[in-house]
């Protein structure tokens, strides 16, 4: 073993009894941080910074090995739909458009990455459809499809500068937390905003307190969609000199942006010269079959003359409608998603080992009433919730192997739980 200087003796990687040595990382002492791990020639480190740069370490490891891993097997767009079809009910139009879409960004990543020198243009995505028909749910999928970090933003709270409200960077922050602060992969993730349609310069959602015509919002979206190295503030919040700010470069970064665009089918319907023939009101029935039949119509000048500004609407390529889902669209959606309703209710009382069902009729009761709601599957929730109550309240109480079905007497109010004797089947 080599003597050091004072003459104790050391091996290289042992922990050294000298009181007086110090970190050379972090420059703490022996006395305050505990043992410390000495090489040779002087240099030791501390229990901290040993973590520390094994995180380090474990987090250059990951970055290598998915951003390999990404380009290596980018799921291809059929693919990607069967993979999204497990989450998300019918919709198949946007979907095979979103795959293509997406399944092209991420080819365009792998390209720069080899260095060629044909650059592909990023194409980012609009979502157009009615509330609760999956646009979130929608992006969301595809994430998670994709394994890169995803965050969800909502333009309305976007303000320009000077005016009450946030920045457009705060969404780089959503996505830069959803990726653990780890900026690789923060800069290839898919970033969701929200409510793109509340921007519009002739939108009604106009406030006093920001800018008037959306317009400056628009611009500072475009900027970032474009790509640029944004300032992100690290605590959110509005940004101010004395700042300290993370770079983030969104050139990579997925942008899908949704919005409901109510009133939209007008402009199509115009543009492509239908006429609503009939006297009174539409029912319920048929402007929803109206929007199933527009929407998918829906071009890049329709958004334009929604008061989108032709600079934003041109960094948005890829255009994709969302029908509403009908009666059978809402059923499915209670039950076959891989987390669908039906199944985390079935989970829950599994955890008190017993077993629940629901009746065709019962789901169909559901599904009516969330279209009377016109909130799209986002209703469903609260139906299932609300008919649930009693019974998750009762459920604790309830004999080990109890069967329960819920029926459409009880969804309606009709009838208390039926509940079946221990061990029996249901008929
Ligand atoms: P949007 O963003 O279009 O308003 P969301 O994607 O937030 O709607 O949908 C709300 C919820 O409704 C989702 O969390 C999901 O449970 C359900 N949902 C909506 N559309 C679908 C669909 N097409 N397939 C499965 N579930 C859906």
């Amino acid at each position: 073993m080599p003597a050091g200087k004072d003459g104790s003796t050391t091996r290289r990687g042992g922990s050294t009894t000298k009181k007086n040595a110090f970190c050379s990382f972090c420059r703490k002492s022996y006395r305050d941080v505990g043992p410390l791990v000495e090489g040779p020639g002087d240099v030791y480190i501390c229990g901290e910074c040993i973590d520390l740069c094994q995180s380090i370490l474990e987090q250059e490891q990951r970055r290598r090995g998915t951003t390999k891993q990404l380009f290596n097997d980018i799921p291809s767009p059929r693919e990607i739909v069967a993979q999204i079809d497990d989450y998300v009910i019918g919709q198949q139009a946007a979907k095979r458009v979103l795959a293509v879409a997406v399944h092209n960004h991420y080819k365009r990543l792998a390209l720069g990455w080899e260095g060629s020198d044909v650059e592909i243009e990023k194409s980012n995505i609009m979502l157009i459809g009615p509330t609760g028909s999956g646009k979130t749910l929608l992006a969301r999928t595809l994430a998670r499809v994709l394994n890169v970090p995803f965050a969800i933003g909502d333009a309305t709270t976007l303000t320009e500068a000077g005016y009450v409200g946030e920045d457009v960077e705060n969404l780089l922050l959503k996505l830069l937390h959803a990726a653990d602060f780890d900026i690789e992969a923060a800069q290839r993730g898919v970033l969701y905003i929200d409510e793109i349609d509340k921007i519009g310069k002739t939108s009604q959602n106009v406030s006093i307190t920001r800018d008037v015509s959306g317009e400056g919002v628009q611009q500072a979206l475009l900027k970032m969609l474009e790509g640029t190295t944004a300032n992100v503030p690290p605590q959110g919040g509005r940004k101010h000199p004395e700042q300290q700010y993370i770079q983030m470069d969104t050139s990579n970064i997925l942008f899908i942006c949704g919005g409901t665009f109510v009133g939209i089918e007008e402009i199509i319907r115009k543009r492509l010269g239908k006429r609503n023939i009939g006297f009174g009101q539409p029912s319920i029935e048929s402007t929803e079959k109206d929007l199933g039949e527009l929407l998918p119509n829906v071009t890049s000048d329709d958004i334009l003359e929604y008061g989108l500004i032709p600079e934003l609407v041109g960094r948005l390529p890829v255009n994709c409608a969302l029908t509403p889902l009908n009666e059978e669209g809402l059923v499915k959606v209670l039950s076959e998603p891989k987390n669908a309703l039906v199944r985390q209710y079935q989970s829950l009382f599994q955890m008190e080992h017993c077993e629940l069902d629901f009746t065709e009729g019962a789901l169909r009761s559901i599904a009516q009433r969330a279209l009377k709601k016109d909130t799209g599957a986002r209703g469903l929730r609260s139906i299932i919730e609300e008919v649930m109550l009693d019974i998750m309240y009762d459920l604790p109480e309830q004999e080990a192997g109890s069967k329960f079905l819920i029926t459409d007497d009880i969804v309606e109010g009709r009838e208390q739980l039926f509940k079946l004797p221990p061990q029996s089947k249901s008929a």
